[in-house]
């Protein structure tokens, strides 16, 4: 402990503001600031974006035509002038010593005043030759600083802070010059050294002079490595020890496993569950028996059979006389859902000791905005009573009106769909602070490492098998623009193939969805073109079929009769908005198109698709876009390739970066500067391992009073007072 004052933590360095730094006057200080560096803990970890190897460096004058180069120059001059259309052109004459060189810039007037004469700075680019002489136009361009070393640092440079990469690079020097032996008082170290030895890790002071001011590229990814583990470690450790604060100071139910309910409810499945379902169900029963309150998450493709997983979850909570209820993002869906589990479930007979008979039937009633008030009012009293058993509803869930006699266990399906708030409102409906046990339900698979960060505080169950039986959907990709109007174009011989599919499909007996273009700037316009569609279609691909439309702007009723219809046979084309992407279970439906494919997401269009392929017959998916970008042309392609959704979901997190699938559960700072989570899948794993075993054997981290301040820095204070001094 002696040694350990001594040395510099995280927190001392974010206690020391940039402005005590040689150099760093009020104006400095200021532009600092707007790139959010105000002490020396964010000064050391305003990481480099990139490193310029010089010994890769190239001299003008030995480099061909066409030849692509890095070159540090020093600007002579520099000039603009405007070009037809009235465009900037940017010409800058630079020289290495060998000879000059001249490079143009289209549209950048600031690289005018960002590229005076005497600026050096490194640019990349190709050269070509015009009437004798080298050129290069629109190159990548590095402004650098200290150029001392033979691995120069690049900063992220922002036009707002003014901040030049030199400035960073000369500051960063002289604190790591005040930080690290032998002049400083050098890095305190909160990983354990056992950690550090088995990864090979290098170690703090190494890790700080190695990303910022590395010898070699081999010195610069070593430190980087250490650097992302760290982030990755600390998160995980937060992520688990909320986990474990959870299960220790919250109260909550133990279930009755294997009850009579749970046993006649499987002997009356008409067909075996899958191993993977079985697997899940046992998880679950599990936490269920257990006085701790589950918080678990069931991952499953579309159609992998969650449903059947959530009524066995519940009907453990009836078992012991509890009262079990599920939230569903829609009215559809929780519609759905109400016909499909009170089929299941009201064969099935409870215990009542009011009843002559000692038994009454298991009820199940459904509670959404369009439950009429007096059925409401019926429904709200036999919750109350513990007559309703499950109950099934929307957000109309979470109203405060809605009581129980006793909630035992908690699912909410598609949790996507519901922020935070949604979910604890409807676990906190329980009497007496006794927690009711909680399953969420997503079809959006993510993958596994991306799910233990998002969800690391979470246990998780995954679906990954089908049913047997499934035919897997055969998906077509047809290169057309999305929208009809242009059917005689490009793709039109493809497109023709298509609505015979469709029509060969339906002449066989089988039904067909067309969903119609998304449209993000308004609900109308989107309503507005499925009518179009509609039209179109009915007169023209699909004349003479009972086609039906589905979209948002219907009222209950109109929507029910359309469903309804198009569950019963009576239509044959069903033509919707995305309304349709969640839970619409139809399985004589083997058709589906989606017109203007490439608008949608990997993930939406997964679901989208999970519409068809539900029964015994082989279905087609028809994707008609025209994508115009490589990253929309590799979704499309993805989705031809695989039906599998964790593959998918792979796919997706490496053409949209994590950002997306972080989102609202990132707390306090973030942490996440170096890592990614879809560059650093395996030390997701490995920093998750090491956080479990590090708190299996020091649950409060008493040994570990570094790491545990340094886990403080990170949290938000709420949450650092509840995990850490608990
Ligand atoms: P999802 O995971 O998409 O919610 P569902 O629970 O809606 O999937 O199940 C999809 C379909 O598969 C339903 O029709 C359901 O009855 C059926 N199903 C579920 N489990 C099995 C099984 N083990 N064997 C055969 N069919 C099953
Ligand atoms: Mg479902």
């Amino acid at each position: 402990m002696e040694l350990m004052a001594d040395l510099l933590s995280l927190a001392d360095l974010n206690a020391i503001a940039v402005s005590q730094l040689v150099g760093v006057g009020e104006k400095k200080a200021k532009s600092l600031a707007k790139a959010e560096i105000e002490t020396l803990f964010d000064l050391l970890t305003f990481y480099p974006r990139r490193y310029l190897d010089r010994t890769k460096e190239s001299r003008i004058a030995d480099m061909a035509e066409g030849e692509e180069a890095s070159i540090l120059v020093t600007v002579v001059r520099s000039s603009s002038r405007r070009v037809r259309g009235g465009r900037v052109m940017v010409t800058v004459t630079v020289t290495d010593g060998s000879t000059n060189l001249d490079v143009s810039f289209f549209n950048q007037a600031w690289r005018e005043r960002q590229l005076t004469a005497g600026t050096e700075a490194m640019i990349f680019g190709k050269i070509s030759f015009f009437r004798g002489k080298r050129q290069m136009a629109n190159p990548v361009v590095d402004l650098v600083g200290d150029k001392t070393g033979t691995i120069i640092a690049v900063y992220p440079q922002s036009d707002k802070s003014g901040l030049q990469t030199g400035d960073v690079s000369s500051f960063v020097a002289e604190a790591l010059r005040r930080t690290v032996p032998p002049k400083g008082r050098g890095f305190l170290d909160p990983l354990p050294m056992a950690v550090l030895d088995r990864h090979d890790f290098v170690d703090r002071n190494a890790a700080m002079s190695g990303i910022h001011r590395p010898e070699s590229i081999p010195e610069a990814m070593a430190a980087r490595r250490r650097l992302i583990f760290d982030e990755l470690f600390r998160m995980q450790l937060a992520l688990v020890l909320r986990k474990r604060h959870m299960e220790a100071t919250e109260v909550g139910m133990e279930h009755l496993i294997g009850g009579p309910l749970v046993r006649r409810f499987h002997e009356r499945l008409p067909f075996p569950l899958t191993s993977a379902q079985v697997r899940a169900i046992e998880e679950i029963a599990t936490d269920l028996a257990r006085p701790i309150p589950m918080h678990r998450l069931l991952q499953g493709d579309v159609g992998a059979g969650k449903t059947l997983v959530a009524v066995a979850s519940m009907l453990a909570a009836v078992d012991g006389g509890h009262q079990a209820a599920l939230m569903a993002p829609t009215e559809v869906l929780a519609e759905q859902h109400h016909a499909g589990i009170r089929r299941l479930l009201e064969p099935l007979e409870v215990p009542d000791p009011g009843s002559l008979l000692g038994d009454r039937p298991l009820k199940v009633e459904l509670l959404s905005n369009r439950t009429s008030s007096a059925d409401r009012k019926r429904i709200l009293n036999e919750l109350l009573v513990g007559q309703v058993d499950v109950v099934i509803g929307t957000h109309a869930l979470i109203q405060d009106k809605v009581r129980f006699s006793s909630l035992g266990v908690v699912v909410i399906d598609e949790q996507h769909r519901f922020g935070v708030e949604q979910r604890a409102a409807l676990r906190g409906k329980s009497a007496d602070g006794v927690l009711p046990d909680v399953l969420v339900m997503t079809a959006t698979p993510i993958p596994r490492t991306a799910a233990m960060t998002v969800y690391g505080d979470l246990d998780v169950s995954v679906l990954d098998e089908l049913p047997p039986g499934r035919t897997p959907i055969v998906t077509h990709w047809v290169k057309a623009p999305g929208s009809l109007d242009i059917v005689e174009g490009a793709g039109s011989a493809a497109l023709e193939a298509m609505w015979r599919d469709v029509r060969t499909q339906i002449s066989d007996g089988r039904q067909a969805y067309v969903v119609t273009p998304l449209i993000d700037e308004s609900e109308k316009i989107e309503v507005a073109s499925a009518e179009e569609t509609f039209e179109r279609l009915m007169f023209g691909e699909l004349a003479g079929l009972n086609v039906g439309l589905l979209h948002g702007r219907l009222s209950g009723p109109e929507r029910d009769e359309t469903m309804e219809r198009f569950r019963r046979g009576s239509l044959d084309v069903l033509v919707a908005t995305t309304v349709i992407e969640v839970g619409v279970d139809v399985p004589n439906a083997t058709v589906m198109v989606i017109l203007d494919a490439d608008r949608f997401g990997i993930a939406q269009l997964h679901q989208l698709r999970g519409r068809v392929g539900r029964g015994e017959h082989a279905s087609t998916c028809w994707l008609v876009g025209d994508a115009t970008t490589s990253d929309g042309e590799a979704r499309l392609q993805a989705l031809v390739d695989s039906t599998d959704g964790f593959e998918l979901a792979e796919v997706d997190l490496d053409l949209r970066g994590e950002g997306t699938i972080l989102g609202e559960r990132q707390k306090g700072r973030n942490d996440l500067r170096l890592a990614s989570l879809r560059n650093d899948r395996e030390v997701v794993a490995l920093a998750r391992r090491e956080a479990i075993h590090l708190l299996d054997a020091d649950p409060g981290l008493a040994g570990h009073p570094a790491l545990l301040e340094e886990l403080g820095l990170f949290l938000d204070e709420a949450e650092a007072d509840f995990l850490l001094k608990g």
